[in-house]
């Protein structure tokens, strides 16, 4: 099976795909390619849906105003999806589309919202942070697309944690404990499901700081000796987790 082709258009389409299957395409996708990305009949592209592999496709008119693409050869098996789980408090929206389409890129596999006592933003909106984890999963290769939950309170997840995800530690991203050093930490971690928590921008409370630092399935990380922002330390801390723990290590077989 081929590599990674970094080279060529990647579309995200939302229909089963097979060898010699042919895709309509709706106008805005037909906008992008045609108009766009100046596609000719007969292109190349890349296909995927989250499920079936990658594929290779080529852009075919079939007529004035009619598009489709005629699907040829599986290029990647779907890979299953990460065992990384990102919680995070939503913020202001810019920031928030940097953030979730960062954590596609980092390899994250679910995308867990959490209201908390300092978060500013109480609710999300699905469909636009799906439209950047779908564009951040097209940009970057990663076929196994992260599920995005409903946003849920801190406190009832972590209530119902040792029930529902007992295996799984929480790397908490805590701003309050400065001192240390990340990497020492988490090359010291047994290897387990792992969830990244990072908080608001107006940072955790002392209430749920202390209570993230008594539970037994909490590690607490620093993030060095300066106040990130939050987006920033949603990169900073997915890096650290996937270089030692995570599929940056050598042999962690996982491909996104
Ligand atoms: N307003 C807060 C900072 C919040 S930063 C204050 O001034 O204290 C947003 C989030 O990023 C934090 O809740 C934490 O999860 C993470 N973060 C930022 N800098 C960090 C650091 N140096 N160490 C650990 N976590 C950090």
């Amino acid at each position: 099976m081929a590599r990674y082709d970094f080279r060529t258009q990647r579309l995200f389409v939302d229909h089963p795909l097979a060898g010699g299957v042919s895709l309509p395409l709706d106008r805005k996708q037909t906008n992008y390619l045609v108009n766009v990305l100046r596609m000719k009949d007969g292109d190349p592209i890349q296909v995927f849906n989250g499920r079936d592999g990658e594929w290779r496709a080529s852009l075919r008119f079939d007529g004035r105003r009619t598009h489709a693409l005629s699907v040829g050869e599986k290029q990647r098996e779907q890979p299953p999806a990460p065992d990384l789980d990102y919680l995070f408090a939503p913020l202001k929206q810019a920031r928030l589309d940097y953030m979730v389409a960062k954590a596609t890129e980092m390899g994250v596999g679910r995308l867990r919202p959490v209201r908390t006592q300092h978060g500013q933003v109480g609710r999300i909106n699905h469909r636009r942070l799906e439209a950047n984890i779908v564009e951040a999963a097209e940009q970057c290769g990663v076929l196994a697309i992260p599920a995005l939950e409903d946003i849920t309170a801190l406190d009832k997840s972590l209530s119902e944690w040792p029930a529902t995800d007992p295996g799984r530690r929480i790397i908490f991203c805590d701003e309050g404990h400065l001192d240390g050093d990340p990497l020492t930490i988490l090359t010291g971690l047994r290897r387990s499901p792992l969830a990244v928590l990072v908080g608001p921008e107006g940072g955790f409370s002392v209430e749920e700081r202390d209570r993230l630092r008594d539970l037994p399935l909490v590690t607490t990380v620093p993030l060095g000796p300066r106040i990130l922002r939050a987006d920033t330390a949603a990169v900073a801390a997915l890096t650290l987790v996937q270089a030692t723990l995570g599929d940056w290590t050598p042999g962690s077989g996982s491909a996104s």
